[in-house]
C-alpha cells in the first residue's frame, strides 16, 4: 500500500541516518575535524526525523537528540571521546530534546562542578552546613511583619555561601533533596517554637517544597505531621510552598496529599503565580491559603502594561477565592504603591528586607513588639 511504501521510504531513510549517525559517533568521529561537517550531517538527520513518518495511516512525529564530541591530540581514549558525545547528549536533551549540543571544555567544568557539588551535598546537613534565612513577609498596608519565609543556605567551607539556585536543583535530579527538605521542615519548626516562647512568632512561617519532594509521597505529610507535634508548633502557623509548576502536575494522588497537609491544618501556598501555565481549575479545587505572586511580574509591574493587567488579576483572583495574597520581589517604592492601590495585602522583597540569619530575623521581630501595633515600621534595609 501507499502508507507501507511511505512507512518503508521513511524507514529506510531513517536507516541510512541512523547509518550516518553511527558513522559519526563511532567510527568516523576521530576523521570529522571540522564543526561544520557535522552540523551539516547532523542538520540532514534532523530534517530527514522532521518529516512526519505514516505508520499504519497515522502520522507519527519523532524528534533526535544528539551529542558530539570531537577528536582532538588531547582526547586520551576513545572512551574519552564516548563519554564525552555522552555527555553532550544529556546536555542536547537537558536543553528541551530535538537539538544537538557540541562537548566543550566549558562544558566538562561544568559537569565537573556539578559532581562536586553533589558529592560535598552528600552529609553535608550531618556536618551542620546547612542553614535557614528568614525573608521577613510584611503588611503593605503597615509594614508590619506578618510571616518569614524560610530560605535554605549552605555554609560551604570553601565556596562560602551557596544560593539554593546553585544546589537546590543538583539535590533534586541526585534524590538529596528530600534529606534537605526534612531538615528545612525540622529547623522551621525549631525556629518557630523559640520564637513562639521568645513572644516573637510571626504568624507564619512558611518553607519551601520542591516537585520531587512532594512526588515522594504519603511519607513527607507523615513528616510534616510529627515534626509539627514534636516541636509543638500550631500547624496552622506553618506554610507550605509549592510552586505552580508541581501544582499543574496535580495528580489524584497529590490532591490527596494536599487534602491531608490540609486536614493536619498546615497551609499551603502558590509560589511564584504567573509564571507557569497556569489553569484556574486547580486554583479553585485545592484549600490554599495564600497565592504569592512571582517576583518576575512585579519586576517590570509599573513599566509593562501587560504585567500590570496580570498582577491586578491574580490579586483580584485571590480576592475572589478569599484567599490571602502576597507579592514577591518588590523592590522599589513604586512598586509597592501600585501594589497597594491594586488592593494587594502584603509584600516581600529587598523594599523591606533581604532573606537574614535567624538571629538577625530575631531582632526584626523583637523590633516589631516594641513597635505599636498601628504605627507603620520602618524595616531596615539589613545586607
Ligand atoms: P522563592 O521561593 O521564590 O524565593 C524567593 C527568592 O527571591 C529568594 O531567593 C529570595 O532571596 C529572592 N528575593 C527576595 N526578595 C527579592 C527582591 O526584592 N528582589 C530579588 N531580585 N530577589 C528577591 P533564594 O533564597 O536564592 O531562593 C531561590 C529559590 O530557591 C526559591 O525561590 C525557592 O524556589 C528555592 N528554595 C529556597 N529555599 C528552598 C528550600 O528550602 N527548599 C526548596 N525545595 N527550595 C528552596
Ligand atoms: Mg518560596
Ligand atoms: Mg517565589
Amino acid at each position: 500500500s501507499q502508507a507501507a511504501q511511505e512507512q518503508s521510504t521513511g524507514i529506510s531513510e531513517i536507516n541510512s541516518s541512523v547509518g550516518a549517525m553511527d558513522q559519526i559517533t563511532q567510527q568516523n568521529a576521530a576523521m570529522v575535524e571540522e564543526t561544520n561537517a557535522a552540523t551539516q550531517n547532523l542538520l540532514g538527520i534532523n530534517q530527514t526525523l522532521a518529516e512526519p513518518f505514516l505508520i499504519q495511516g497515522n502520522e507519527v512525529h519523532v524528534t533526535s537528540s544528539i551529542g558530539i564530541a570531537r577528536c582532538t591530540a588531547e582526547t586520551p581514549t576513545p572512551d574519552t571521546l564516548t563519554m564525552q558525545a555522552d555527555l553532550a547528549l544529556y546536555r542536547a536533551k537537558e536543553d528541551g530534546r530535538n537539538c544537538f549540543r557540541f562537548h566543550s571544555e566549558a562544558f566538562d567544568r561544568e559537569v565537573h562542578e556539578r559532581v562536586s557539588i553533589s558529592d560535598d551535598l552528600r552529609g553535608a546537613v550531618e556536618r551542620g552546613e546547612l542553614c535557614l534565612y528568614y525573608q521577613p513577609q510584611v503588611a503593605l498596608g503597615t509594614g508590619r511583619i506578618v510571616g518569614a519565609e524560610a530560605l535554605l543556605r549552605w555554609k560551604h567551607p570553601q565556596r562560602g555561601l551557596v544560593n539554593p539556585a546553585k544546589f537546590i536543583p543538583i539535590a533534586e535530579r541526585t534524590g538529596a533533596i528530600n534529606v534537605l527538605g526534612e531538615f528545612v521542615i525540622s529547623e522551621a519548626c525549631r525556629q518557630l517554637r523559640e520564637w513562639i516562647d521568645q513572644g516573637l512568632a510571626p504568624g507564619v512561617v512558611a518553607v519551601n517544597c520542591s516537585a520531587s519532594q512532594f512526588k515522594a509521597g504519603p511519607d513527607l505529610v507523615d513528616f510534616i505531621g510529627a515534626v509539627t507535634e514534636l516541636a509543638g508548633v500550631p500547624p496552622a502557623q506553618l506554610e507550605v510552598e509549592l510552586t505552580e509548576s508541581v501544582l499543574m502536575e496535580v495528580t489524584q494522588q497529590h490532591s490527596e496529599l494536599m487534602a491531608r497537609l490540609r486536614q493536619l491544618g498546615v497551609r499551603i501556598a502558590i509560589d511564584d503565580f504567573g509564571t507557569g501555565y497556569s489553569s484556574l481549575s486547580y486554583l479553585t479545587s485545592y484549600p490554599f491559603s495564600r497565592l504569592k505572586i512571582a517576583q518576575e511580574l512585579v519586576f517590570d509591574v509599573t513599566r509593562e502594561r501587560r504585567n500590570a493587567t496580570v498582577v491586578r488579576a491574580a490579586i483580584r483572583l485571590a480576592g475572589e477565592l478569599g484567599i490571602e495574597c502576597i507579592a514577591e520581589g518588590i523592590e522599589t517604592p513604586e512598586q509597592a504603591a501600585f501594589l497597594v492601590e491594586a488592593g494587594c495585602g502584603q509584600g516581600q522583597g529587598y523594599l523591606f528586607a533581604r532573606p537574614v540569619e535567624a538571629s538577625e530575623m530575631t531582632a526584626l521581630l523583637r523590633e516589631r513588639r516594641e513597635q505599636p501595633a498601628d504605627k507603620p515600621q520602618q524595616l531596615s534595609l539589613a545586607g
